[in-house]
């Protein structure tokens, strides 16, 4: 969601047709509702937490925020993507909403108190306080449990917005407290459509629609950078690679550099940009209002200030190398899984080939590897390739401490003697 000429918050939303109809008539009834600025009228009619829940790359977090966009909007049908309320959502400077989103692998109880203390805070433009929280499957035992207190007894104003793979990945004592929206993964169609739209060619974006197995996100990274492109295209070659035990680690090596060399693209520049804002607020002596005001991102930076006073510069500085380290360990991770995801596509597509199944590939451009494979190996083994993928993904995703780089080179050995 970049530039709104003429579409409205709603658009970005792929694919996703029943969850846009229940989100307008909320943020509609919302807005009726809060018409004179009645507080009973708003408790009456609001449902205070929302659960967005969906697959990766069905779209969660824009869903999240089209809605946070439709509550502060000031125009009816809500959403309109051209009113201040609409446009600060969509670029980030909204003063009513904090999206917190982990910085590492969890979600800490000192970032939900943050957020609580925020929430029970009066919306300084908008009607609601908004509160957006991404990756809500994250939360240690005691953020949990710190924030299913401010959903029993929520401020008048603030809206929780949760975001998470499936209504399991939630404590049932929060899933409860919450109204559930469901997104589903947008067809492969609905996809390319997104990518024409925005310049793509019709070929190319059919082919890189299915790649992407209805991740949005994905397929406007591979029709976009020629780098992810290039990514995709060596990860999918190395199943051909696996000759000696020699092949294998130097492919797992290959795997991992190139996860990491993703995530460094991805986090270099905002860590710069975090450590000068952060620099900065410490050579100003941190007078913490209005720091609101640069929202999102920003609110959560906003929200350190305050407590450098007390730890000292060089603690804070320390503090936010850490995140930083963290949050680079989970790009990593995010980047592995998708390469991951794109192999057991092609293990797929050659055990299809070999059963002669009827069904769309995951990768039409990869007909070639795929004879390949499919012609060097039983089904037998194309399976226990394909599960030996799936195993590690489902290994990355429980084992935080696990090594990347073993899991690859492990992955890639199975791969071989399967
Ligand atoms: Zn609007």
């Amino acid at each position: 969601m970049h530039d709104n000429d003429g579409v409205t918050v709603w658009d970005t939303l792929v694919g996703q047709d029943a969850v846009v109809a229940t989100l307008t008539a909320a943020a509609t009834a919302a807005a009726l509702v809060t018409e004179g600025g009645s507080l009973v009228a708003a408790r009456a009619g609001m449902t205070h937490s929302w659960l967005f829940t969906g697959p990766a790359g069905s779209g969660l977090a824009d869903a999240a925020r089209a809605f946070a966009a439709g509550l502060l909007c000031e125009n009816i049908p809500p959403g309109c993507g051209q009113c201040p309320g609409c446009h600060t959502v969509l670029s980030n400077t909204a003063a009513d909403l904090r999206t917190v989103r982990p910085e590492g692998l969890s979600i800490g109880v000192r970032d939900v108190r943050a957020l609580i203390r925020d929430a029970a805070s009066a919306p300084s433009a908008g009607r609601w306080r908004i509160l957006l929280i991404e990756d809500a499957d994250r939360f240690t035992d005691s953020a949990a449990n710190a924030l299913l207190k401010a959903l029993e007894e929520p401020a008048e104003r603030a809206v929780f917005l949760l975001c998470a793979p499936s209504v399991d990945d939630v404590l049932p004592t929060i899933r409860s407290r919450c109204r559930s929206v469901a997104l589903r993964l947008p067809n492969p169609k609905n996809v390319a459509d997104v990518l024409i739209r925005e310049g793509t060619a019709e070929d190319l974006a059919a082919v890189l629609a299915q790649a992407s197995q209805g991740h949005v996100g994905q397929a406007r990274r591979l029709a976009t950078d020629p780098q992810a492109r290039a990514r995709r295209e060596s990860v999918l070659r190395l199943p051909s690679r696996l000759r000696r035990v020699g092949d294998c680690l130097a492919a797992a090596a290959d795997l991992v550099d190139a996860a990491n060399a993703d995530a460094q693209a991805a986090n270099a520049e905002r860590d710069e940009v975090e450590t000068e804002a952060l620099k900065t607020a410490l050579g100003v002596g941190a007078t913490s209002s209005g720091t609101r005001s640069t929202s999102a991102r920003g609110a959560k930076a906003g929200a350190k200030p305050r407590s450098l006073q007390v730890r000292g510069a060089a603690g804070a500085l320390k503090e936010l190398e850490r995140t930083q380290k963290s949050r680079g360990r989970r790009t990593v991770l995010d980047s592995l899984d998708r390469a991951l995801v794109d192999l057991a596509g092609l293990y797929r597509d050659v055990l299809v080939q070999q059963l002669r199944g009827q069904v769309t590939p995951v990768h039409p451009d990869q007909a070639d590897t795929v004879a390949q494979l499919a012609a060097a190996a039983t089904p037998e083994q194309t399976l226990r390739r394909w599960e030996a993928v799936l195993a590690t993904r489902q290994a990355l995703a429980d084992n935080p401490g696990l090594v990347p780089q073993l899991a690859a080179e492990s992955l890639a050995l199975t791969l071989r003697d399967a």
